[in-house]
């Protein structure tokens, strides 16, 4: 039996019926942009996260770029950013005209290093963007506070992180704003693209809402050159009906993961380090080894599908040709040793323990 990297159409197929129902509520409705749906929606992902505020918009790369921009943040301006992350991170950086400068992962949680931080802040550094990483929070707690010693802000790149906690709060809420992506893979996901900006800052949202709709909050008034870029009422009517499932399908999720973590304990793959206080909605589950073509091959050959998350580090992709970076090898290392297994609310004991076995006779 084949075992899809990911099969969207089954993953959604538990929530059909109730999609298709606030389908048409919005097809009957007359309203497809801007309408009771997407404010609904907002005020719903902003009491989950527990936040202020929810401003929906047409995808993760803008909610991050928006962001940027609401602060002022430009040109002769730096944001430091995970060098082992999705591009979209560094090209919401790229987006406003500031520059990127990559930081280091270590090399147990993947994820941004924080003693390395402090090292890359400079007088133009203005913010900081950790990414929760494959649904694991990053180290918030050192992060912060090398913030909060250097006056930057932190921006959190929650996409692929709805419902992870962090001490006992929630991604979204756990800097000065976040970007959320809700691309259909991602653990909350739309039937097309979608986004949304988290933040407490009143301000700060009263600018994003008129950035996101050309600049603009009375129609025909415009205060701020801003752009078209919102969250549609027919994704958000369906994100409402998703939203109501996010806990039940991330603690399957991390049922998943831990039935990993069992049976993969006594082969030489490495596991993600939990950094303390994180809980991860496992949007990925990632495996480690340096023999990672072969494993990969070995698993296709059985019909197990697997994906690199990224195959290429953003330093080495041709957008970010001719720029001078600085050495990343923790990355780079990582980038050719990291292999994503099957991960889904959906798949059952039997599917993990099969994936397990062929893992482990890989190495037998
Ligand atoms: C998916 C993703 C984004 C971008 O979201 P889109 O909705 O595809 O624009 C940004 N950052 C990370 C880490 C992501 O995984």
């Amino acid at each position: 039996m084949p075992i899809d990297f990911l099969n969207l159409g089954r993953a959604n197929a538990p929530y059909e019926a109730a999609m298709r129902e606030a389908i048409d509520r919005v097809l009957r409705s007359g309203y497809y942009i801007m309408g009771e749906e997407t404010a609904a929606f907002e005020r719903e992902f902003a009491s989950y996260c527990g936040v202020e505020h929810c401003i929906g918009v047409g995808n993760g790369l803008d909610a991050l770029h928006l962001i940027l921009r609401a602060y002022g943040i430009g040109a002769g301006d730096e944001v430091i950013v995970p060098a082992n992350t999705f591009i979209a991170t560094w090209l919401a950086v790229s987006l406003v005209g500031a520059r990127i400068v990559p930081v280091e992962p270590d090399d147990a949680t993947w994820n941004i290093d924080p003693q390395r931080i402090e090292d890359a802040i400079t007088p133009r550094t203005r913010a900081i963007m950790p990414v929760h990483l494959y649904g694991m929070p990053a180290e918030m707690d050192a992060i912060r506070d090398i913030a909060d010693r250097h006056g930057l802000r932190v921006i959190e790149d929650a996409a692929q992180a709805h419902g992870a906690q962090y001490r006992g709060r929630r991604a979204g809420g756990l800097g000065d704003a976040a970007g959320f992506s809700f691309y259909p893979g991602k653990n909350l996901g739309a039937l097309g693209d979608g986004g949304a900006i988290t933040t407490n800052d009143d301000d700060l949202a009263e600018r994003l809402r008129k950035l996101r709709n050309y600049g603009s909050s009375i129609k025909y008034q415009h205060d701020a050159a801003g752009i078209n870029s919102r969250l549609d009422e027919m994704q958000a009517a369906v994100l409402r009906v998703k939203l109501q499932h996010l806990d039940a399908d991330n603690a399957r999720r991390a049922a998943v993961a831990e039935a990993y973590r069992a049976a993969l304990t006594d082969t030489p793959v490495e596991l993600i380090r939990v950094p303390d206080g994180a809980r991860s909605v496992w949007h990925l589950l990632v495996v480690r080894t340096p023999r990672r073509d072969a494993l990969r091959e070995h698993l296709t050959q059985r019909g197990i599908g697997t994906q690199i998350h990224y195959p290429i580090p953003c330093h080495r992709q041709g957008a970010y040709a001719g720029h001078d970076w600085p050495a990343l090898p923790v990355t780079e290392r990582l980038q050719a040793e990291i292999l994503s297994l099957p991960m889904a609310p959906y798949l059952s004991a039997d599917e993990v323990a099969l994936i397990a076995t062929e893992v482990k006779a890989f190495f037998a």
